[in-house]
């Protein structure tokens, strides 16, 4: 197994898909951002709570290029079509059944029309921080480091009028203005092939799958730990693919219910009447004395991986990171709250919950960018106002459960 080392830098999420050959649990957890409280409220608002990193709907909005630059040395891409044209083809093919994934899940804003036609780049070096979404298989990065097969950079508003290139300035809170997958050119040990040509390349990764990934990043997520979800850090071995494969019919097979409820949490749609259920509680510790070293005001357990399980089906509808609740001027509270939203609801619709520590093959750092930007302070942002203020304490990775009937 090898691990994923994400880095942070200057306002930026690296987030990286890495190789991993077993199954095991793995909920959805989303990229957020404080506002910059520094600012007026004009342009920062006046609450310190998360906003979570998400893409503007109208249709036509978000553009997407790919540079048609490929590696040669190694060979970055397996296609079936050995032309030029036809190999091009036969990528554009894959990047857009993998955006149409995201925008083919049912109760979401996120719709086929927000899809801006995708573009051709026949430069090199694409990915950049220039206000414009990009898809670069030909790009070394320092974030490639042993193990990593592919990553996203992902650059989020914190204010309005934020603007990154010759991107629009930013109209919301949390609009994403910049999101950029690189795909790993250099490390002859690592290429992906085109669903066409995984058969005949049995050591290659899946373009499908990876490429889904990433563009989850590009939406606004994090990672999950649930084993079933396309947001799981980790890619499937070489020569297979996660989930089924996208049909007309169906375009967004692949995912897992974690990442439809995400999504539809993310990006909820007015007119959905079916998912509509929310589920909130708290993880506590049996003796509150027994918080691990708690900084003060840690009224609960943070970081715990709470699931919703159809009750009749035995399925994982959703992961969530429990922990923090937020309201009002903020900051977060760390009291232990989780809230699941977006679930169906029904006559026959029952769900049971559960909390497990994080401490499986998702571990706290591979969700880090979900965790660490919940708070901003003095120590992250010069200036930062003190009322504005907290520190994400620790993830709590030992804690037992004890199963309880519900009331
Ligand atoms: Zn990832």
């Amino acid at each position: 197994m090898q691990r994923c080392f994400c880095r942070i830098t200057a306002g930026a999420l690296a987030l990286c898909l890495t190789l991993f050959s077993a199954q095991t649990a793995r909920g959805y957890a989303f990229n957020q951002i404080v506002p910059d409280l520094r600012l007026s409220a004009s342009v920062a608002g006046t609450s310190a709570c998360p906003i979570p990193a998400h893409q503007l709907t109208a249709a036509g909005s978000l553009t997407v290029q790919w540079s048609t630059i490929l590696g040669t040395n190694p060979v970055t891409i397996l296609t079936l079509n050995q032309s030029t044209s036809g190999q091009l083809s036969e990528i554009e093919q894959v990047i857009q059944q993998s955006l149409n994934v995201w925008t083919g899940v049912s109760g979401s804003m996120l719709q086929p029309a927000v899809l801006a036609p995708l573009v051709r780049s026949a430069s090199a070096n694409i990915c950049a921080a220039d206000g414009r979404n990009s898809i670069c298989f030909d790009q070394s990065d320092a974030a490639f480091t042993p193990g990593v097969l592919a990553f996203s950079r992902v650059l989020t508003a914190d204010h309005i009028g934020a603007q990154v290139g010759s991107g629009a300035p930013a109209t919301e809170l949390g609009e994403i203005l910049d999101a950029d997958l690189y795909f790993n050119p250099g490390d002859s040990r690592i290429t992906f092939a085109t669903p066409q040509a995984l058969a005949s390349s049995p050591t290659a990764y899946d373009l499908e799958s990876i490429l889904t990934h990433e563009l989850g990043h590009l939406f606004g997520f994090s990672h999950s730990a649930v084993w079933s979800a396309m947001m799981d850090p980790f890619a499937p071995v070489p020569g297979t693919y996660t989930g089924a494969r996208p049909t007309v019919s169906q375009p967004d097979a692949p995912l897992g219910e974690d990442d439809r409820t995400g999504l539809r949490v993310l990006y909820p749609s007015a007119g959905d009447t079916t998912h509509i259920g929310t589920i909130t509680g708290r993880v506590l510790p049996a003796n509150p004395l027994s918080l691990p070293a708690a900084p003060a005001g840690v009224t609960g357990i943070f970081g715990a991986h709470v699931v919703a399980v159809d009750a009749s089906s035995g399925a994982v509808i959703a992961g969530v990171l429990g922990g923090w609740s937020c309201s009002g001027a903020g900051p977060p509270q760390f009291d232990g709250s989780y809230r699941f939203e977006r679930l169906a609801v029904g006559a026959a619709q029952s769900y049971q919950v559960y909390a497990e520590p994080l401490n499986g093959a998702v571990d706290p750092a591979a969700v880090d960018n979900a965790l660490s930007t919940l708070c901003r302070n003095l120590l992250t942002d010069p200036g930062w106002p003190a009322n504005f203020a907290c520190v994400v304490p620790p993830v709590d990775t030992e804690f037992t459960t004890r199963a309880r009937t519900s009331p």
